[in-house]
């Protein structure tokens, strides 16, 4: 690398940083204003500006330009880590970030520092070695806390190791080799260069991350309801036919639950529409805590609710419906209300194979315990004298306990 020339590398990677780091941060403008590239943006900024004072004037204000040139490029070190921070939720924090550079500012007031290669090696690396360990350190928090995604977070993990690398050999070299450019000195071109390529690298790698966790959570918009964070109904179509289609395939039971709120507009009209969303979201809660890890649960309208079984016969729906009756009994929404909850029951292969069909008849059933005087629960057993429906249980129109499944 004898023969590459520091400035004209500088000068030729200005205008790159500059239009890559402008992209980044128009992307994080029109992104609704993503942090994480905001801050991955304004490094490559920061880096181009820097490079900007590496090239201004070095024969007469080599000194300044210096000092400029590595403070900015430590805090587009401190910027990257920052970034990361943004992208687990966590907010800057500034006195970290101007540590460094301030540091560098500081040492760089000594003329002996500035002239000493050793010394503006060794100072320049330490801060970046610091912030790109931190950049390293959240990456692996991000994965801890389940904020990100393991496999997206390999390649900034690499590009940091790498930097980090090279900077801690670049020092070492400097260190051993001694004031004057030995065999061992990497050359500065190359480390310009290298510091170009890192920065760049980063910002794709976590622009990569960002457009994943978008793309995930927009996925997880789709298909869940807002309020519960329960599955939606399309959600209940495209997961809850592939899981009926798969079990009924391997000749095991599906068992489909549709659970209706008794009276919840009385509950709405007397106790105001935020207590109604109250008692949602504890129903969702009931239906998380009573079922099983393999099971769907889905809202599909207002009030109505569906929990999809695999592996479950008639007995065992039954069971689960009385669990959710007397958890939703037990539980405290601070209404004024009482809670109560009808259940239609239908069982595949006996009561059907297909979603929209199994769907229908349990609707069917749960209406026959809206008749039977609500808070109770309805199999549906194909019997057309009985419109397909059998009373099994409840405490429908005041009358409690088990009845016999009417077959
Ligand atoms: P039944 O016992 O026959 O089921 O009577 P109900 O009052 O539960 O049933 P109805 O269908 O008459 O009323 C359902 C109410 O649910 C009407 C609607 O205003 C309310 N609702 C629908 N979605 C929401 C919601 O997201 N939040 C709240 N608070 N209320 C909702
Ligand atoms: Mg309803
Ligand atoms: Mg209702």
């Amino acid at each position: 690398m004898d023969h590459l020339d520091a400035r004209t590398l500088l000068i030729a990677e200005i205008p790159v940083l500059l239009l890559v780091g402008a992209l980044i941060l128009a992307a994080a403008l029109l992104g609704r204003r993503e942090r994480t590239l905001g801050w991955t943006g304004a490094s490559l900024m920061l880096m181009g500006v820097g490079f900007l004072l590496g090239v201004a004037d070095p024969a007469n204000a080599w000194e300044r330009s210096v000092t400029g040139f590595g403070a900015l490029l430590i805090l587009a070190h401190a910027c990257v880590w920052t970034g990361l921070r943004a992208f687990s939720g966590k907010p800057p924090r500034w006195p970290w970030i101007v540590a460094g550079p301030l540091a560098w500012y500081a040492v760089c007031q000594w003329p002996e520092f500035v002239f000493s290669g050793v010394a503006r090696v060794t100072a320049y690396s330490l801060p970046t070695l610091a912030y790109s360990g931190a950049a390293l350190w959240e990456l692996w928090a991000a994965q801890r806390g389940k904020s990100g995604d393991a496999k997206l977070a390999i390649l900034p993990a690499v590009i940091l190791v790498l930097h980090g690398v090279l900077a801690f050999a670049r020092m070492t070299a400097t260190l051993l080799s001694g004031p004057e450019p030995g065999p061992l000195r990497l050359d500065f071109p190359m480390a310009v260069f290298e510091g170009m390529l890192f920065f760049i690298g980063m910002s794709f790698a976590v622009l990569m991350m960002v457009g994943a966790r978008s793309e995930r959570r927009y996925r997880h918009a789709a298909l869940h309801d807002a309020l519960t964070d329960l599955a939606n109904r399309r959600a209940l179509y495209e997961q809850g036919g592939d899981m009926l289609r798969e079990t009924l395939a391997q000749g095991r039971s599906v068992a489909l639950l549709m659970c209706d709120l008794d009276r919840f507009k009385r509950i709405n009209d007397d106790c105001g529409h935020e207590a109604g969303d109250r008692v949602l979201a504890a129903f969702a809660g009931v239906l998380r805590r009573v079922v099983r890890k393999d099971d769907l649960c889905a809202r599909i309208g207002g009030e109505e609710f569906v929990v999809l079984a695999p592996d479950m016969d008639a007995e065992g729906a039954l069971s689960l419906a009385e669990r959710i009756r007397e958890q939703l009994r037990q539980c405290d929404c601070r209404v004024c209300e009482p809670l109560s909850v009808s259940i239609g029951i239908v069982c595949a292969p006996q009561g059907g194979d297909d979603l929209g069909g199994l769907l229908a008849r349990a609707d069917r059933a749960m209406y026959r315990a809206k008749e039977a005087g609500r808070n109770c629960v309805r199999l549906w057993t194909g019997d057309p004298r009985d419109g397909g429906s059998a009373a099994v249980a409840g405490d429908g129109g005041g009358r409690a306990g088990q009845h016999p499944v009417d077959a």
